[in-house]
C-alpha cells in the first residue's frame, strides 16, 4: 500500500521533472546555437576585410616595382578603409560584451542633453558631408542621469543609421522632448523605412534588413544591439516605428525618474 501512494506521488511529479528538463535542454541547445551563429558572424564579418587587406598588401609586396605611385596609394586606401572596419567591428563587439555582461548601472553622470544634441548633430553633418538637411528639435534643457558615453553612443547610433541609410537630399532630425512617462531622445528620417516583418529582429546581433547596403556604408550590423543593451540598463526603451517609402523613427524612452528638468532644478536654487 505504501509503495502505491509513493509510486502515485512520484509519478506525477516526474512527469514535471521530465518537462522541466527538456525546457531547459532546449533552452540550452538554442543559447548554445545563439553562441555558434554569433562566433560564425564574427568570423565572417572579420574575415572579408582581412582578406581584403592581406591581399593587397601581398600584392604590393611581391610586385611593388610594377604598379605606379597612384596605384600604390589607392590599393593602400583601400587596405586601410578594410582596417578601420575591423577596428570598428572590435570596437563594437568589446562595447556590446560590456554591456552584455548585465551589471547593473554603474555610473550616474548628469549628461546636459542640449550640449549632447548640438554634438551629435555636428558628428551626423561630418558623416552625411552635404548629402541631407540634419536638424534638431529640442525641447527645454534637462539633464539625463546615466553614463554619458552610453547615452551618447545611443544618439550617436540612431543618428549614423539615419544618416548612412537615408539618400542624398534626405531630411533627418534629432529630436528630445519629455513624454508621458519621461522624455524621448529621437532620431526621425524620411529615408527608405523599414518592413513591418523585420522591426522585431532589428535590434538582434548581426541582423540587417539589407546586408549589402549595411557594410557598403560602413555598417558593424551591431548598433541597435548595442542601444537596446544600454537603455534597458537605464530602465528605458527603444521604440520603433517605420513606413516603407516614408521613413523611420527610433526613439529611445527614458524613465522620469532619470531625467531632471533644469527650470526644476533651477527653481530648487
Ligand atoms: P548596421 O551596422 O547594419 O546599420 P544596426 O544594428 O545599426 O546595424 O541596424 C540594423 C539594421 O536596421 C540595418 O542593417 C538596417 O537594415 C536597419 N536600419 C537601421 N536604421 C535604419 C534607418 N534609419 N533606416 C532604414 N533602415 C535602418
Amino acid at each position: 500500500n505504501d509503495s502505491l501512494t509513493l509510486s502515485m506521488q512520484i509519478v506525477p511529479f516526474g512527469e514535471d521533472l521530465k518537462m522541466l528538463l527538456s525546457r531547459d535542454i532546449s533552452q540550452l541547445e538554442k543559447l548554445e546555437n545563439m553562441r555558434r551563429d554569433f562566433v560564425a558572424n564574427v568570423s565572417h564579418e572579420l574575415k572579408t576585410p582581412l582578406t581584403v587587406v592581406s591581399g593587397f598588401v601581398e600584392m604590393l609586396h611581391d610586385g611593388l616595382e610594377d604598379f605606379s605611385a597612384d596605384d600604390a596609394r589607392r590599393y593602400l586606401n583601400l587596405a586601410s578603409e578594410q582596417a578601420v572596419r575591423m577596428q570598428r567591428l572590435i570596437e563594437d563587439l568589446l562595447a556590446l560584451s560590456a554591456l552584455e555582461t548585465g551589471a547593473p548601472m554603474p555610473v550616474e553622470d548628469k549628461v546636459d542633453v542640449h550640449g549632447l544634441l548640438r554634438s551629435v548633430a555636428q558628428e551626423a553633418e561630418l558623416l552625411s558631408a552635404g548629402r541631407h538637411r540634419v536638424t534638431v528639435k529640442r525641447g527645454a534643457g534637462a539633464t539625463l542621469i546615466g553614463s554619458q558615453k552610453e547615452i551618447h553612443s545611443v544618439l550617436a547610433n540612431l543618428a549614423s543609421n539615419a544618416v548612412r541609410y537615408t539618400p542624398e537630399g534626405g531630411e533627418i532630425c534629432l529630436i528630445w522632448q519629455t513624454t508621458h512617462e519621461g522624455a524621448e531622445l529621437a532620431v526621425q528620417d524620411n529615408g527608405p523605412g523599414i518592413e513591418a516583418q523585420h522591426l522585431p529582429r532589428l535590434t538582434e546581433r548581426f541582423y540587417r534588413v539589407d546586408r549589402g547596403r549595411s557594410r557598403e556604408s560602413g555598417g558593424t550590423g551591431l548598433g541597435l544591439a548595442i542601444v537596446k543593451h544600454v537603455m534597458t540598463r537605464h530602465q528605458g526603451t527603444l521604440e520603433i516605428q517605420s513606413e516603407p517609402g516614408r521613413g523611420s523613427r527610433f526613439a529611445a524612452h527614458f524613465p522620469a525618474r532619470r531625467v531632471i528638468k533644469l527650470e526644476t532644478e533651477k527653481a530648487g536654487e
